[in-house]
């Protein structure tokens, strides 16, 4: 296992699935962890002390660009960011409401580069900087009714790589990686509206979901995710910048 004590590290919706599993792994390892991200006291108290006793967590709307600002300078000198916070929404374009669009672009995109436009300054000052952005699947291939979504996350992709580039000569690197399903509370709400349109069982709408797009039909686990931002701290990983690594059961493959 990797050594983080002396750093800090900011897991932005580390309050629920993926960025959860996440925070978890990094205060395994050591790191000083602050979560941001929404859920009632006692779910982010339990989550907070899953984390590690030194956890803390930042409440900010990350549809707020004053928001993310002020909690960037509570979190104080932040050595490693996870752009993690995420929403969907499905619709057709057609159908597809304004307020809906804002919102997915504004968690999944816009956020992420204000919190990386903040916090680069001190890691540029301080010589050291890991940024790791949770995209998806879908920021390399489409689906039908996530428009948003997936332009968010071609667009996360897309940040990355010239976050990666701007700092290419100092150790401050920026990686996305791109899931593909994880059964987390996301895609868990997936699953329930497809039940309902197709009168199927929870198992049912389940295995239709992963045997869709995911043809190694089981779910990546946040574990894996975790397992993966590790190797991106680690020393293997010193000139690995730009890159986007899909862990998405071969789905992107075909
Ligand atoms: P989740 O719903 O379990 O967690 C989302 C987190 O984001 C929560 O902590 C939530 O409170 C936070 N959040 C949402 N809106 C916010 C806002 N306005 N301000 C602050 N925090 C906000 O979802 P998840 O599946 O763990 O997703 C995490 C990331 O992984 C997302 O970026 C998602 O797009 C990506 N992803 C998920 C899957 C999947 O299959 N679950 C696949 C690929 C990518």
């Amino acid at each position: 296992m990797i050594d983080l004590k002396n750093k800090t590290a900011l897991v932005t919706g580390g309050t629920s699935g993926i960025g959860l599993g996440i925070a978890q792994a990094l205060g395994q390892a050591g790191a000083s962890v602050i979560v941001n991200g929404f859920g009632e006291e006692d779910q982010i108290a339990s989550a907070l002390a899953s984390i590690g006793s030194s956890a803390r967590h930042i409440n900010a709307d990350l549809r707020n660009h004053t928001e993310i600002s002020k909690m960037i300078s509570d979190a104080g000198d932040v050595d490693i960011l996870i752009n993690n916070a995420g929403i969907q929404h499905v619709a057709r374009i057609e159908d597809f409401p304004q307020d809906k669009w804002n919102d997915v672009i504004a968690v999944n995109l816009s956020s992420a580069f204000h919190t990386t436009s903040a916090v680069l300054p001190g890691m540029q000052t301080r010589g050291f900087g890991r940024i790791i952005n949770i995209a998806s699947a879908h920021g390399h291939v489409a689906s039908v009714e996530k428009a948003a979504y997936v332009a968010a996350k071609h667009g996360i992709v897309g940040l990355t790589k010239v976050t990666a580039l701007e700092n290419a000569k100092a150790d401050i690197t920026c990686n996305a990686i791109c899931p593909g399903w994880v059964l987390t509370p996301l895609v868990q709400a997936q699953i329930d509206a497809r039940a309902e349109q197709a009168g199927q069982t929870n198992e049912q709408a389940t295995k239709a979901l992963l045997a869709e797009k995911q043809p190694s039909l089981r779910f990546t686990t946040p574990e894996d995710i975790a397992g993966a931002v590790m190797f991106l701290l680690s020393p293997a990983a010193q000139n690995m910048t730009g890159s986007s690594m899909v862990l998405d059961g071969g789905w992107t493959a075909q």
